[in-house]
């Protein structure tokens, strides 16, 4: 099986599609505040990850920086909702996307990268092909044109790893001393993944510690049959 990165297209004045969107998830946990590293966190969403019916779910609005005792004291509050793969971090949004879109979209938007939408049909056939690891979750969007598909967002949870010899010792960022918790790595520009974290069968991904979404040969293939597409698949190998 060959794997790609979803990637956005450079070329911008060569798009099929005039679709648009302005959208957010409505939870966060915060990112974090620190002394010495500034405000950091990342933009990971698990749509998939229902808190209303959590009582302090007022308090998960912002994304707002805040220090690393009150992220804890959030992150509590999140983790019974949360299904033991994925893996919180500063910054980590939930529910689903809600806005909205104009335009006309195409079977799959990914803009930016790290957020896939699907439509309503391209969705179904994804199901029909018998695909796996696909978890959709409607996204609510007001569109004025009535005729519109909905859109789905895909969750991409973070199971597969890059393969530890494509971080160089200067991609690292050193773990914070102020103890924070950050620590990690820059996405290097030459990457693969390690093959014996590969989740097994899976046809949509994320990779740890990044934001990038992978995608199996099948899943391009299926989504491709619907029609022209503004994404781009860079080809990631596996080792
Ligand atoms: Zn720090």
């Amino acid at each position: 099986m060959r794997y790609f990165e979803l990637t956005e297209p450079e070329d911008l004045d060569n798009f099929h599609w005039s679709g648009s969107y302005r959208a957010e998830h409505p939870w966060y946990l915060p990112t974090i505040l620190c002394p010495r590293c500034g405000a950091w966190g990342d933009m990971t969403a698990y749509p998939s990850v229902d808190l209303s019916a959590l009582p302090e779910k007022d308090q998960l609005k912002s994304p707002w920086p805040q220090t690393r005792e009150e992220y804890e004291r959030r992150k509590a509050l999140v983790l019974p909702f949360v299904p033991p793969e994925i893996q919180l971090e500063p910054g980590c949004r939930f529910g689903p996307l809600v806005g909205t879109a104009m335009g006309r979209f195409g079977p799959i938007t990914a803009m930016p990268s790290w957020q896939v939408l699907v439509r309503e049909d391209t969705l179904t056939a994804l199901q029909e092909a018998g695909l796996k690891g696909i978890i959709p979750v409607r996204a609510q969007l007001r569109n004025r044109r009535t005729k519109e598909l909905p859109q789905y967002e895909l969750e991409a949870r973070p199971l597969a790893k890059l393969h530890p010899a494509c971080i160089q010792d200067r991609d690292w960022v050193p773990t914070c001393r102020e103890s924070c918790g950050n620590s990690g790595f820059r996405l290097p520009p030459e990457r693969w993944l390690l093959g014996e974290a590969l989740p097994k069968d899976l046809d949509l991904f994320g990779v740890e510690g990044t934001t990038r979404i992978v995608v199996s040969e099948r899943f391009v293939d299926t989504v491709n049959r619907l029609g022209p597409c503004d994404v781009v698949y860079r080809e990631i190998t596996v080792e």
